[in-house]
């Protein structure tokens, strides 16, 4: 019993420091990420887990509506098994990252394995779009010991309004969570695809409904909206 425990305590300290403390410091620190656009540019709306089949269309065709550029960090598996909505996204002008080849937390990853989530993920994405991929998100946000040393190619984009949208419960308030995080520079993290463990399935269709709302009376304010791939010059190398 006794060995258990010794064990099980082992096993915690080495998650601490492999992963839990990494995430804190390079979050709180900024250590080679971005939370906001760099100079004065507008706001940049970023979109993760997708495509998903109907809702990224969705989205797609809003975006079209209203003349916007956005971003996509993609799930890799996803986007082999739509390849037609990744060569959407870029032939529309959108930025298309990397948010690992499976939804899963780095913080479950050995560095190997992190490696082939990225590597993998960048191979399905440029053999759709034919395009060098420059742009990183872990899921969840979540960093480990290797992070940053084996993302260093992309630069890592975090966000600086997150709105809870990936829960339907949210919806009646997102709209005004929005709007209080309207500033120049922001990044926005919005959700396309609600298959991600604790999200809901339908929750893609009220982030939609809110933002056709809140395009529609920014974009008559004057708010201008950009992708990454424009916002944040090519050789900006954050480590
Ligand atoms: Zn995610």
């Amino acid at each position: 019993m006794i060995y258990l425990a010794a064990a099980c305590a082992v096993i915690l300290f080495i998650m601490i420091f492999y992963s839990v403390i990494p995430t804190l410091v390079i979050r709180k620190l900024e250590m080679g990420i971005k939370k906001s656009l760099p100079g004065s540019k507008g706001i940049a709306l970023t979109f993760d887990d997708g495509p998903h089949p109907e809702y990224t269309v969705k989205l797609l065709d809003l975006l079209k509506k209203y003349k916007v550029k956005a971003s996509f960090f993609v799930v890799g598996s996803k986007a082999q098994r739509y390849p037609n909505i990744i060569k959407r996204m870029h032939a529309e002008g959108h930025t298309v990252g990397i948010h690992h080849f499976n939804h899963i937390s780095g913080w479950l990853l050995p560095p190997i394995s992190l490696k082939m989530q990225l590597d993998m993920t960048e191979k399905a994405i440029e053999r759709i779009t034919k395009s060098q991929v420059r742009f990183y998100r872990p899921p969840w946000g979540h960093f480990n010991l290797f992070t940053l040393v084996l993302s260093r190619k992309y630069s890592t984009v975090m966000w600086s309004g997150i709105f809870g949208d990936w829960k339907v419960k949210n919806h009646k308030t997102l709209l005004q969570e929005m709007r209080k995080a309207t500033k120049d520079g922001a990044i926005f993290l919005l959700h396309d695809c609600g298959e991600t463990f604790g999200a809901d399935r339908e929750a893609p269709g009220y982030m939609l409904e809110s933002l056709e709302v809140y395009l529609e009376e920014q974009i008559v304010a004057g708010v201008h909206f950009v992708t990454l791939k424009d916002a944040i010059p090519t050789q900006e190398r954050i480590l």
